[in-house]
């Protein structure tokens, strides 16, 4: 395994990228702030860096656990005291740097913020090739619960690969009873999520995170050009439904959505929700396995 051939080092390209952005994005994270001002800031400036968004960024806030992005509309402002979990993927050539941080908006970095980072860096400790996914769960459920908050089984890290977000390879929050062996030369994300409550998620109905899954016969043609878009632009990567309003405004965007999920032609993110209303706290790095443990390239 050579980890400094040419794959290696567009997955390190697109960290260095991440890791600038999200220091320039925390001076923005702070009361009333717009929240579609705070998620173009972030993508506009990982395009001016030489990468591209791996997927839209998520400003998930409070008991919102994932997958929120605002469309250009949204009025939504931060709020002093909220809980902003900031996730910011880019990619060069489809290899994917994954990472987010989490903001109590005005204040300082509480308990449930530092038991995410905790774990996120105790479960690094741990990554070595034999070691297996469902162990650094183990280390990621013990930290939070030291913190006596809850892990969120709901969400997962993931392996990477080119243009592929999430590989069949999963690395639990907690110590699920199977896990796969990691290797040298393995990327992978991994994201500790704390909740205040038990930790248990539900989908919202709201959507506005998508992926493309395939080519399906279609009656409308509106439908049909959005389609061909999205498959040429994004590929297998998650979009959102503002950049489409940015780029398409001639085409009816929500409407063209809906149609292509009950067609099963494109994959809908649901909001995700604590379902009892409990806060939320996430850190996530990206990581690749080296001989003797791993390297962070976030
Ligand atoms: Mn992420
Ligand atoms: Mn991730």
């Amino acid at each position: 395994m050579e980890l400094n051939d040419s794959l290696y080092n567009n997955y390190r390209k697109a960290g260095e990228i991440l890791k600038t952005v999200k220091e320039e994005s925390k001076k923005l994270v702070v009361d009333n702030y717009k929240v579609v001002d705070l998620v173009e800031f972030i993508e506009k400036k990982i395009i001016e860096l030489g990468g591209f968004p791996a997927f839209p960024c998520n400003i998930s806030i409070n008991s919102v656990a994932a997958h929120y992005t605002p469309n250009l509309t949204t009025d939504l402002t931060l709020k002093t005291g909220d809980y902003v979990k900031v996730d910011i993927g880019c990619h060069i050539e489809g290899c994917i740097a994954d990472s987010a941080y989490t903001v109590k908006v005005n204040e300082k970095d509480d308990n449930l913020i530092l038991s995410t980072q905790e774990a996120l860096k105790n479960a690094i400790d741990v990554v070595e090739p034999g070691v297996k996914t469902n162990y650094i769960g183990k280390v990621i459920e013990d930290t939070i619960k030291e913190f006596n908050f809850n892990p969120i089984k709901d969400l997962c890290g993931h392996g990477l690969k080119p243009y592929i977000l999430h590989t069949g390879t999963t690395v639990p929050n907690y110590n699920s009873n199977m896990g796969t062996k990691i290797k040298e030369g393995d990327t992978l994300a991994i994201e500790p999520f704390a909740s205040t409550k038990a930790g248990k998620l539900k989908n919202s109905e709201e959507v506005y995170i998508f992926k493309y899954l395939q080519d399906r016969p279609l009656r409308d043609p509106g439908s049909k050009k959005l389609l061909s878009v999205i498959k040429q632009n994004y590929k297998t990567l998650p979009f959102a439904e503002r950049w489409l309003e940015r780029d398409y405004s001639d085409l009816k965007i929500n409407f063209s959505l809906r149609n292509l999920i009950r067609a099963n032609a494109i994959y809908p993110y649901n909001v995700l929700i604590d379902s009892e209303g409990g806060l939320v706290s996430q850190a996530e790095n990206s990581v690749i396995v080296t001989s003797n443990g791993c390297e962070v390239y976030t």
